[in-house]
């Protein structure tokens, strides 16, 4: 997967043209979103060495039957061309660069970081409205000349030319007759005499036909920053000062004005006439928080997944002309083309959706440390519950860490208790899923008149086998992964390195006989909670429920109002959500998350309970949280009980290190999948074999893991492996996934992905 630059000719084709050998010639450097990998070169043939810029999108000639193909333009260079002549290109398309020379770096970072074709990653950070023009139409547009605008008082004019003469000059940019009608409140006529009279000069160019600029709102003051605010903010601004590159891990817990401490630092760099990047992952980009920037900055673009493609080109545009202060976006909008970047803020750093479910499979937070880097400007982390990543970053002293441990006003955190459920399963009240205890709070909580949320992580399936009685879990004892039943062939499987026993009948520690299988789904939850409180309207909040656009805010909304009491669901409801009357939160089996086959299953545990307990104590009223569990002594759940990051970071890390999982050791993932069980196992044993070969040539420890078949390993039809190389050397581990993958040719059915730092491990 290396771009070394390639050339286009069989040895056997006459080249159609000559050339003279000794003239230098401009050379443009292409590649091919839609064709083959690789870098290819071309003459840029006069007329087009006029307009073409590197980032911009060219139409070129491409293999022995010269089909036209639009490809990027991603060096241009003025060389002799030797030895075989090169093709010329055909057409320059985009009248300027669509990516910026910082952003041509950056992409070409991600591609090699995340082993992806450079041509693959541009076709992702460029939206597709922008290189369809959604939204814009090619169109006559009238302007003013500055002579002109000087004399507009002196000038003699019918009232109605006069006025659309005045609102051209007050527009401040070319507009279309139509649009210019409008504004002056006038016909066309009065525009065409100002035309005929040469007041107004008339071009053709590309106008936008919408509008991305959003209505003026109030501007509220900055709050008054309490000590821990100060500090945070003040670490910021001197990096910003100093114009300094400098990670900053702001770890605050839910409700410690962190985002107030980021609204007043893009302040400061909107001063200095600069933008902010503000990434949140998308379920938090709620009315109330986009409200929150828009009340206090002028140029306010957010960026979401659910913007037409005109809409999407519209910001882009502002965006580019720098008509916009702070974008505000999800994942994707690291890719914002500010034209002078002051401050990224990355929000709930640890969250997941940061990182691309397909290729380019990045991750924002770390395309915004590399960003950060090569503009040379601050990045802020912000989280309650950092990732392991960052924090071990922060402790080892490459990132600086920033604590605001209290909440706003000396408002408490919420008291967090956890059931026992293994104490359950011997007493007479063990049907259903939640405890007795959990019903007596809920019971209590709307006596009072409070809200209640039940969070069950049923994160599509979770078939460990766990002990009722003393709740040990089956693990692989190289891994430290938990194993995962197969109802099949009743065994029990590591998803890493495919170690394989049979399924116990009885608990390995107290010989148990009723080992069991967990799988409890929402719906069931549901089912019972309209049973045990048939009096209490109740809202069930998962993919399956929130299919449709706006169903997820339409659901809250309800909750806000209080038209629904109790609220229940899986993650979705346990991130970003500022609900006042909200006084228990129960979590209904913390042990699904904390035992899927994932290395990071205690940090996703523990993310999860504390997240979830943020939920609550939000006002006066206070606010509890009940965490139902089999492993109350698990120290990722006794950590989060007491909201004791910090504790959770210290007993965790040590696992990871001893085992060289990341933030110790770098991982790739490459997963196989194909119709044919037996065809896909056998290409991914070969790369398995691949990978092994060269990092012994390298030198290196190989520990490539697999194949082994994945968690989920059948779907869609498609039987499914996976492949794992781990160590502490990050370049090793690239050039062997390179090696391994140059010439690997799967067999027809079969398809591979690979995953650099992945995080999905399903
Ligand atoms: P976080 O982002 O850490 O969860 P927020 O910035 O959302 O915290 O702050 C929580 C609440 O406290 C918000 O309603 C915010 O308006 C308020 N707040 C933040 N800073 C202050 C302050 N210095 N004084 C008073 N209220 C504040
Ligand atoms: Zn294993």
């Amino acid at each position: 997967m290396g771009f070394e630059q390639k050339r286009l000719f069989d040895f056997d084709e006459p080249a159609p043209w000559e050339e003279d050998e000794r003239t230098e010639r401009l050379v443009a450097g292409v590649v091919f979103p839609d064709g083959p990998p690789g870098e290819f070169d071309y003459t840029v043939p006069e007329p087009s060495a006029e307009t073409i810029e590197v980032g911009c999108r060219v139409r070129c000639p491409l293999g022995r039957g010269n089909r036209p193909v639009i490809g990027y333009c991603v060096r241009l260079e003025q060389k002799r061309v030797a030895g075989r002549p090169l093709k010329p290109i055909r057409e320059v398309i985009d009248r300027r660069a669509l990516l910026s020379p910082a952003m041509m770096r950056l992409t070409k970072w991600i591609a090699e970081h995340y082993l992806c074709p450079w041509a693959q990653v541009l076709q992702a950070v460029v939206p597709a409205g922008v290189r369809f023009q959604a939204g814009t139409r090619n169109t006559v547009v009238l302007s003013v000349t500055p002579e002109v605008a000087e004399q507009l008082d002196t000038l003699k004019l019918p009232p109605k030319q006069a006025a659309a003469l005045r609102a051209l000059v007050a527009a401040d940019r070319p507009l279309a007759p139509g649009q210019l009608a409008r504004l002056a409140g006038c016909t066309e006529g009065p525009i065409a005499a100002l035309r005929k009279k040469g007041l107004v000069t008339a071009r053709r160019d590309r106008i936008s036909t919408g509008d991305a600029e959003e209505p003026p709102q109030p501007r509220e003051a900055n709050l008054a920053l309490n000590p821990d605010q100060q500090v945070a903010l003040d670490t910021i601004l001197s990096a910003l000062n100093e114009g300094r590159n400098e990670t900053i891990l702001l770890h605050g817990v839910t409700g410690s004005g962190k985002t107030e401490v980021y609204i007043q630092a893009i302040r400061e760099v909107n001063g200095f006439g600069r933008q902010a990047i503000v990434l949140v992952p998308e379920i938090s980009l709620t009315p109330q928080t986009v409200a929150r920037f828009r009340s206090r900055f002028d140029g306010v673009a957010v960026l979401h997944s659910h913007l037409t493609d005109a809409e999407r080109h519209a910001h882009w545009r502002r965006i580019a002309d720098g008509a916009v202060q702070v974008v505000v976006g999800a994942r994707s909008a690291i890719f914002a083309p500010t034209p002078h970047l002051g401050l990224i803020v990355v929000d709930e750093e640890h969250e997941s959706t940061f990182k691309q479910a397909s290729a380019p499979r990045y991750h924002a937070r770390e395309v915004a440390v590399a960003r950060a880097k090569m503009e040379g400007i601050p990045l802020v982390l912000g989280s309650a519950t950092p990732s392991l990543e960052s924090w071990h970053r922060a402790c080892t002293g490459r990132y600086t860490l920033i604590d605001m441990p209290r909440r706003v006003l000396d408002r408490p955190l919420p008291i967090v208790g956890t059931i026992d459920l293994r104490q359950q399963i011997h007493g007479r009240y063990s049907r259903g899923m939640i405890s007795r205890q959990l019903h007596a709070a809920i019971h209590a909580a709307l006596g009072d008149g409070g809200q209640v949320i039940l969070l069950l992580n049923r994160r599509g399936f979770s078939t460990h086998i766990q002990c009722p009685a003393c709740g040990h879990v089956v693990r692989c004892p190289d891994c430290e992964i938990a194993l995962t039943h197969h109802r099949t062939k009743e065994t029990a499987l590591c998803h890493y390195c495919d170690h394989e026993i049979p399924a116990p009948r009885e608990c390995p520690k107290c010989q148990f006989a009723g080992i069991r299988y967990s799988g409890q789904g929402t719906q069931r939850l549901e089912a019972e909670v309209r049973a045990r409180f048939a009096g209490a309207t109740c809202l069930r909040m998962d993919t399956d429920t929130m299919r449709t656009r706006g169903s997820h805010q339409k659901a809250l909304d309800a909750f806000r109002r209080g038209d629904v009491r109790i609220l229940m669901g899986t993650q979705m409801i346990a991130k970003g959500l500022d609900f006042p009357n909200v006084t228990l939160v129960g979590v209904i089996n913390a042990d699904t998350a904390l035992h899927l086959p994932d290395f990071r299953a205690a940090e996703r545990t523990f993310h999860l309970v504390t997240q979830v307990a943020g939920r609550t104590g939000r006002s006066e009223r206070g606010g509890r949280v009940l965490v139902q569990t089999f492993s109350p002594d698990h120290p990722a759940i006794r950590a989060a009980v007491r909201h004791d990051y910090a504790a959770f970071a210290a007993g965790e890390l040590p696992l990871r290190e001893a085992l060289l999982y990341p933030p110790f050791g770098e991982m790739i993932r490459f997963v196989i999948r194909g119709p044919s069980e037996q065809q896909a196992s056998q290409f991914a044993a070969e790369l398995a074999e691949r990978l092994k070969h060269s990092l012994q040539q390298q030198g290196a420890q190989p520990r490539v893991l697999g194949p082994a078949p994945a968690p989920l390993a059948k779907l869609r039809g498609k039987y499914r492996f996976v492949v794992h190389v781990q160590g502490p050397n990050r370049h090793q581990l690239h050039q062997a996934a390179s090696e391994a993958t140059a010439t690997l040719e799967p067999p027809k059915d079969v398809q591979w992905i690979v995953d650099v730092d992945p995080l999905e491990m399903l």
